[in-house]
């Protein structure tokens, strides 16, 4: 609190009084204070310098010739120059309606007359510091004003080139079907009619022609599916998270029966989302849970509970579970952890889930122990 008192002290006081007596006991107690003082005899006067000094607070006197001083507040309070400063009334009457007319017309005190000279500083200087305070919350809410505009605008650049950016890989990986799948097609019909007619080597190397031609077809899928998300995007609405997770199992079905998994679902609940991203989301996650087992069969569990605005949900499983340094770097775009011959898969999955969950505003996250098992966790807003 040290910060407003200093300001508060040495500042300048603009008093506005038609009775000069009154206001030599005032200006000297309050230069003997180290205020500087600036004296007004009329309303206009008073108006006038205050435009012009820009004085720290100023002590008006109601009663005057001419515009009163209500009046003077009120000019005061409507002008930008003089609006922010602090007015206190100097009043002889003991009316409340009189001092009541003073507030309204945006006054922030008032002191009786005969002066009390000590209290006119107390009032004064807690005045000042008030003012002070709010000065420096004015100006750090400008800067955060200031901060957010940036920042918007800097997020609205980022979503104009995320935009562009799923526009491009949409187009590319599109228009790159055809040829990629004329390649993949010859390959494969060079492989069968000449497998055999030609030295050992033409045939490995062919076989790895089709190889890498497949992968490259399920890797521009991947690319579409990804940028599906943003392009293909459909409006909010209730979704059964149940529902989604049900439909989920049923397209597992065989992954399920083949490794002996064991699927727990909670009571789930209905979520404001895009049913079809989110059903994704669900398979994506239950299926990894299961292909990602150890020895022993796999256990996954989901779960959702209630988080402010959110659901909480979780999908964890017994699995081979993942070393803390990848808990970021599994989300990315194509990042796996394993060959293509340990785990099938191409590392779009949770990039997707990803995307999706952010799209709905909401957050995913892992935690796992390795050996132990993983538990996903993402939010998803909750129905208005
Ligand atoms: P994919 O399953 O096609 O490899 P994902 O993006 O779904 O791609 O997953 C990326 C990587 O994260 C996986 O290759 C795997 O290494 C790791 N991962 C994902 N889910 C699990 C899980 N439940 N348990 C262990 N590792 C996982």
């Amino acid at each position: 609190m040290d910060a407003p008192a200093q300001l508060a002290s040495g500042g300048t006081i603009l008093i506005v009084d038609d009775m000069p007596a009154n206001l030599e006991v005032v200006t000297n107690h309050l230069e003997r204070q180290g205020y500087r003082a600036v004296v007004a005899l009329s309303g206009d006067e008073g108006i006038e310098r205050a435009e012009y000094v820009q004085p720290d607070l100023i002590l008006l006197d109601v009663m005057m010739p001419g515009t009163d001083g209500f009046e003077i507040c009120r000019r005061l309070k409507a002008s930008d120059r003089t609006r922010a400063i602090p007015v206190i009334f100097m009043t002889a009457l003991a009316d409340t309606t009189d001092k009541l007319a003073g507030f309204a017309a945006g006054a922030v005190d008032y002191v009786t007359k005969p002066l009390n000279g000590a209290e006119v500083l107390a009032r004064i200087e807690s005045h000042l510091a008030l003012y002070a305070l709010r000065r420096q919350l004015a100006a750090q809410n400008a800067q955060l004003q200031q901060e957010i505009a940036v920042r918007s605008e800097t997020q609205a650049a980022l979503q104009r080139s995320n935009t562009e950016f799923e526009q491009l890989a949409y187009v590319a990986s599109h228009d790159m079907q055809e040829p990629l799948r004329k390649i993949a097609s010859y390959l494969q019909l060079l492989s069968q009619r000449y497998q055999g007619q030609l030295d050992a080597d033409a045939d490995e190397f062919i076989g790895y022609a089709v190889d890498g031609a497949k992968r490259m077809q399920a890797l521009i899928n991947d690319l579409l599916a990804y940028s599906r998300v943003g392009t293909k995007a459909r409006p909010f609405a209730p979704t059964d998270c149940m529902l989604l997770v049900r439909t989920a199992l049923a397209d597992l079905q065989f992954a399920i029966e083949e490794c002996g998994a064991r699927v727990d679902i909670a009571d789930l609940p209905m979520v404001m989302g895009d049913a079809t991203q989110l059903s994704q989301v669900f398979r994506n996650l239950i299926s990894n849970a299961i292909k990602f087992h150890r020895d022993e069969p796999p256990v996954v569990r989901v779960t959702a509970e209630p988080a402010g605005a959110f659901w909480r949900f979780t999908v964890s499983d017994n699995g081979i579970g993942i070393a803390d340094e990848y808990f970021e770097r599994i989300f990315v775009i194509f990042q796996r952890l394993h060959g293509r011959t340990r785990y099938a898969g191409t590392g779009i999955g949770l990039a997707i889930c990803k995307k999706i969950v952010e799209r709905h505003g909401g957050r995913i996250e892992v935690r796992s122990v390795v050996g132990e098992g993983s538990t996903f966790a993402l939010t998803l807003p909750a129905l208005q």
